[in-house]
């Protein structure tokens, strides 16, 4: 039997955390409780603060602190004309990292799949289709993920922005197909970027 009532309670919600089963929960409760109560506490607050104040940015949907991203606030990268669409808040740190791309995005959460319930207003399909509407868009990137789902995704996306005679490209091969973006180098992504291609 258990010597707390707590321990287990704490135990069991540290299984939120990805790749975290009831041996790494336990491994990580001791350790806290053991180690770094400090740290644990501090923990605990930035959680609370982060999980009940980041919102969606209304105009790009990457996470904000209210109102536009500090990326969509920004009046050169707007005035560029340039959207990259990417799948995830991560691809969009990882095109940031990149160096090369200084446009604003649209971040999906995810790609069009039927099967899980996820279609054109889960992906924010209608929010996108209005910035390619307001006509501050030249060049829409295309940055899905190199999978079957992402292309599919994609073309559904250069539908809506050939609506508006919107400029279409993708970025070019160096992404192995079936990869995430955030999982290739940073020069790898940047030369993706630059050579990107026209989309048909
Ligand atoms: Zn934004």
């Amino acid at each position: 039997m258990s010597s707390s009532a707590h321990l287990d309670r704490l135990i069991e919600a540290l299984q939120v955390m990805p790749g975290i089963g009831p041996r790494s929960a336990a491994r990580i409760a001791y350790t806290l409780l053991d180690h770094r109560r400090a740290g644990g506490l501090e923990l605990a607050r930035v959680l609370q603060e982060a999980l009940s104040k980041i919102t969606l940015c209304p105009c790009c949907r990457n996470y904000s602190d209210g109102g536009f991203c500090a990326l969509c606030s920004n009046v050169k990268r707007r005035q560029s004309g340039l959207l990259c669409v990417v799948e995830s808040p991560a691809d969009v740190q990882a095109v940031e990292s990149s160096g090369t791309f200084f446009g604003t995005y649209f971040v999906l959460h995810g790609h069009l799949s039927p099967i899980d319930g996820i279609g054109a207003e889960e992906l924010g399909f209608p929010l996108l289709t209005e910035r390619l509407a307001s006509g501050e868009v030249r060049e829409v990137i295309l940055a899905t993920n190199p999978t079957v789902e992402g292309d599919v995704t994609a073309s559904y996306i250069a539908a809506i922005a050939r609506r508006y005679q919107i400029k279409l490209s993708k970025i070019a091969s160096g992404v192995p197909f079936g990869g995430n973006l955030d999982s290739v180098d940073e020069h790898t992504l940047a030369t993706s970027i630059k050579q990107r291609r026209a989309f048909d």
